[in-house]
């Protein structure tokens, strides 16, 4: 198959669909690659690379666009990207349809085949091409903390590891998923005092097997929130309700009861975030400050640290993405969890719960 990546072209978008390694498995498999120029560059992978993983080189996005049967992407199409998709051509990207009515309606007439990331399942129930930047973000979400914490920031001045014979941070992580797991492996790894809350008690079951001790685990009620925020250092936010907008779980009361220069990491943001006080920042101004708390709410934080991210991300995608290429649609008919990806089919929404909240027909 011929397969496109284009450049992204979303603001402050650094990752791209398919890194040289990704290129490789391709071009190993017998599929052709074109990648437009530059491409790589947020990622520090020049033009050469891409030759040498067995790419062609494209001039221009158009080029990419019109010559490719599929087309790898990471951010949802712009549009100038979806006017130039045609009928049977794949788009396999994230495309967060529900809230962005234009862009289902510019999918839907170009009648191409699109594929969304963020629905694809796996055999556990997951959606294991949303992991990966859940992944970054938990992980992420200490070094934030960290940064946060210094006093030249705004911070308390506090080491979250403290040193021996003064006591490290207290962060409690509220929300034990993914990003949770992986915010609190971070924090104890760097002798952090940990306490994760959740709701589910199997998920706190298998917390507490995990970290062997090394955290505490505490049932999720506005008791044992309001407990653990007043004398946290830290608190992230990491909480998901499948479908709804994140629970806000910390009162502007709550909040003002921390120290000051403490801080707070909502991660869920992107999903309206769990803090009364959370409003979504961006890199280039990260936090600001309500009642002395210092708030860092990134909505996609992944983006910090693309090459990481793009790596994570094409070692997700690539199994799926070359079933694509293999086998054209008939992968998605074959295989049910890349079928659970498909959102767009020949002019039609194919996803129920996308087709609802659009009001659109599926
Ligand atoms: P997940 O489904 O793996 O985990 C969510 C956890 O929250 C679950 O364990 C659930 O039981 C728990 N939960 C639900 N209600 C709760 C409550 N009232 N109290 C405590 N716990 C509760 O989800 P995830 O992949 O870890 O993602 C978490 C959030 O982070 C999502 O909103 C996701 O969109 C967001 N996210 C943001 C970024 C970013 O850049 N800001 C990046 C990746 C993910």
């Amino acid at each position: 198959m011929k397969v496109g990546v284009p450049k992204e072209i979303k603001t402050h978008e650094y990752r791209v669909g398919l890194t040289p390694g990704a290129v490789r498995e391709y071009v190993a498999a017998g599929h052709s690659v074109l990648v437009e120029n530059n491409a790589g560059v947020g990622i520090g992978a020049t033009d050469d690379n891409y030759r040498k993983a067995g790419a062609t080189i494209a001039a221009s996005a158009r080029e990419v666009f019109a010559s490719s049967e599929m087309i790898v992407k990471v951010k949802e199409p712009q549009p100038s990207e979806w006017t130039q998709l045609r009928e049977n051509q794949i788009l396999f990207t994230y495309l967060h349809l529900a809230p962005d009515p234009e862009q289902a309606k510019g999918l839907i007439k170009s009648s191409c085949t699109a594929i969304a990331y963020e629905t694809v399942t796996d055999a556990h129930g997951g959606l294991p091409l949303l992991a990966p930047m859940s992944e970054v973000a938990g992980r992420l979400a200490i070094e934030a903390a960290g940064a946060a914490l210094k006093r030249y920031a705004g911070g308390r001045g506090l080491l979250i590891g403290g040193v021996p014979g003064v006591p490290p941070a207290r962060i409690v992580v509220i929300g034990g998923g993914v990003v949770g797991t992986h915010a609190a492996r971070m924090a104890a790894g760097l002798g952090a005092e940990v306490t994760i809350l959740d709701r589910s008690i199997p998920k706190l079951r298998e917390l507490d097997e995990l970290f062997e001790g090394r955290i505490r685990t505490r049932f999720s009620t506005i008791d044992s929130v309001e407990e653990e925020v007043f004398a946290a250092d830290v608190v992230i936010g990491a909480v998901l309700v499948p479908g709804a907008s994140a629970p806000k779980l910390v009162s502007r009361g709550m909040l003002s009861s921390m120290r000051k220069g403490s801080v707070i990491v909502d991660v869920a943001i992107d999903q309206g975030g769990c803090f009364e006080t959370s409003r979504a920042t961006t890199h280039a101004d990260p936090t600001y400050e309500v009642d002395g708390v210092i708030h860092y709410c990134v909505a996609n934080m992944p983006g910090a640290v693309p090459l990481t991210s793009s790596q994570a991300l094409n070692n997700a995608t690539l199994p799926f993405g070359l079933a694509l290429a293999n086998k054209g649609f008939a992968a998605v008919l074959e295989n049910p969890h890349l079928r659970a990806g498909l959102n767009v089919y020949r002019g039609r929404l194919t996803y129920k719960a996308v087709a609802e909240s659009l009001g659109l027909p599926f």
